[in-house]
């Protein structure tokens, strides 16, 4: 077997996931890509990871909101690669609405896809990573893994149970060269944030130039929005041995917000 390593990356087709499948590409890594996005759409940046870092890229329509389909991703990775070194949990959606108007839907497809998903793939991936004697989960938790904001309690309380799972994982598998920790972004200018601008305008009765500036940088200190580019460094360094006894931690990239 080879010893390039894989990192297996959900919802690597957009945004925060597309900037660490770059960063772990740039780090020598095979990468398997995976999102909704149409095929003409992924096909130029699975190409293009291929071309500028001279690493094997594969893509997966895995539906991560499937418990099948997130145990189906590692199994896809395990045949074309024959090794899943790193998991990124990123794939996530947002819905923002007062609770007793949430559509019991949306709460139950926030649950599955930034929560649940992330118990399938690890479950998937571990025995692996035991067996090789080194493995990297990083889940992509937020800030609101770790405060919370009105309107947004499938999110709020899906992303704390992604930081609760990081530390019992990271429990599990200490002695077994194994790090599992959240990155626990603010707010990024990807389009999850930009899709939430019109309905978070709505539910507080702003334009969107005021969501902006007083409700989502206003929680900000820096009051710069963080990039996919800082955490995609994060997530490189987490992959180095440099990182070995960081694990079960929750790390906030947030421009100071949690420390409020
Ligand atoms: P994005 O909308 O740009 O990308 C989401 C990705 O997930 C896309 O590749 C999409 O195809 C994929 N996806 C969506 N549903 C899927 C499904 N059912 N199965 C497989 N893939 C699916 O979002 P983003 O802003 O890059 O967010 C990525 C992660 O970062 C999310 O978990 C989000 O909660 C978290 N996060 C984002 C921010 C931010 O400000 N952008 C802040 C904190 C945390």
């Amino acid at each position: 077997m080879s010893d390039i390593k894989t990192a297996v990356i959900t919802g690597s087709t957009s945004g925060i996931g597309l900037g660490m499948a770059k960063g772990l590409a740039a780090a020598g890594m095979n990468i398997m890509m995976n999102g909704l996005e149409t095929a003409a759409e992924i096909e130029p940046l699975r190409k293009s990871l291929e071309d500028s870092y001279g690493i094997q890229a594969h893509y997966s329509a895995a539906n991560m909101m499937e418990p099948d389909g997130a145990r189906g991703l590692i199994e896809a990775a395990l045949s074309t690669f024959g090794r899943v070194d790193v998991l990124v949990n990123n794939a996530g959606i947002q819905f923002v609405s007062p609770v007793e108007d949430f559509p019991d839907d949306k709460w139950q497809a926030i649950i599955n896809l930034n929560l649940s998903a992330a118990f399938y793939t690890t479950k998937a991936a571990l025995p692996g990573m035991k067996q090789r004697g080194w493995g990297r989960i990083i889940n992509i938790a937020s800030a609101h893994g770790l405060v919370a904001s009105p309107f947004k309690s499938a999110y709020v309380a899906a992303k704390h149970g992604i930081v609760g799972l990081t530390k019992t994982v990271a429990l599990e598998v200490a002695e077994q060269g194994i790090t599992v920790n959240a990155i626990c972004p603010g707010y990024v200018w990807t389009p999850l944030v930009e899709r939430q601008i019109p309905d978070t305008a709505k539910a507080r009765g702003l334009t969107e130039e005021q969501v902006k500036r007083d409700v989502l940088l206003a929680a900000q200190p820096t009051k710069k929005f963080a990039t996919v580019e800082e955490l995609a460094a994060l997530g490189q360094f987490l992959c180095t041995d440099g990182a070995a006894s960081i694990t079960g931690a929750a790390l906030p990239v947030d421009g100071g917000w949690t420390a409020h």
